[in-house]
């Protein structure tokens, strides 16, 4: 069978900012598949929280927020000039609010909360349904897919993960300190990673790929390989 006879699913997991998301584009691209970004889809769950205002700082007002949580649609566009995928909530767009640091700082809390993660799997399941898709996150593969053809878990040091970040943020103009960015990725990796429900961890069968001395190409070459290997 050839891979354009045969679609599977492609679950990408790992710590923040490593590099999953571009990853996953590409790879999608190559292949034709579809691509979802699940951290999207927290994120604007986030912002819904905020602009609601149904949390304050790092408290949730978990009954109120989840008798709203019906009301949130998420949808995503490509807007094929920029080649960008976009993220909409309720029908607004919100591609680059989701990725400011205000969201980024209460995303993690609000990816707690059992209700959260039962809506948004669900979701992230549907999107899935009939394969051919490359999906990133942090428990794709434990828990949206535990039967994914492909599961790959991405790792890099954390300063090279802040400096990537850093530098993708400043060229969007984004006045964000190096040291903030520190902070935040290290949060994020220790809330993600000891949660009770859905923690970020390595299925038993995914492959560990430490992309920190990885350039883009290497990365895609190698997940690629792993691809084709599927298909032999
Ligand atoms: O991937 P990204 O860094 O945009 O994800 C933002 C946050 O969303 C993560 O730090 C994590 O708290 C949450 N998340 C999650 N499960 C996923 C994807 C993201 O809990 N599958």
């Amino acid at each position: 069978m050839t891979t354009s006879e045969k679609k599977i699913t492609i679950a990408i997991d790992g710590h923040s900012s490593c590099g999953k998301s571009t990853v996953a584009k590409s790879l999608a691209k190559l292949l034709s598949y579809t691509y979802i970004d699940s951290g999207a889809m927290y994120r604007a769950v986030t912002l819904f929280c905020m602009k609601k205002e149904l949390m304050d700082e790092d408290k949730v007002f978990e009954q109120e927020f989840e008798s709203l949580l019906n009301s949130v649609k998420i949808h995503f566009s490509f807007d094929t000039e920029k080649q960008q995928y976009l993220t909409w909530l309720n029908n607004e767009l919100v591609e680059d609010e989701i990725r400011d640091i205000e969201v980024s700082e209460r995303v993690s809390i609000v990816s707690q909360i059992g209700f959260v993660r039962e809506k948004l799997v669900q979701m992230q399941q549907e999107m899935g349904f009939n394969g051919g898709i490359v999906m990133d996150g942090r428990d794709i593969g434990t828990v949206v897919f535990p039967d994914a053809e492909l599961k790959i878990f991405m790792t890099a040091s954390s300063e090279v993960r802040a400096q990537r970040r850093f530098k993708e943020l400043n060229t969007k103009g984004s006045s964000v300190t190096l040291e903030d960015i520190i902070k935040n990725i290290e949060k994020r990796d220790y809330i993600d990673q000891t949660r009770e429900i859905s923690p970020l961890k390595q299925a038993h069968d995914a492959v560990l790929i430490d992309n920190s001395f990885l350039s883009r190409e290497e990365q895609l070459n190698k997940i690629l390989d792993l691809v084709n290997s599927k298909f032999k």
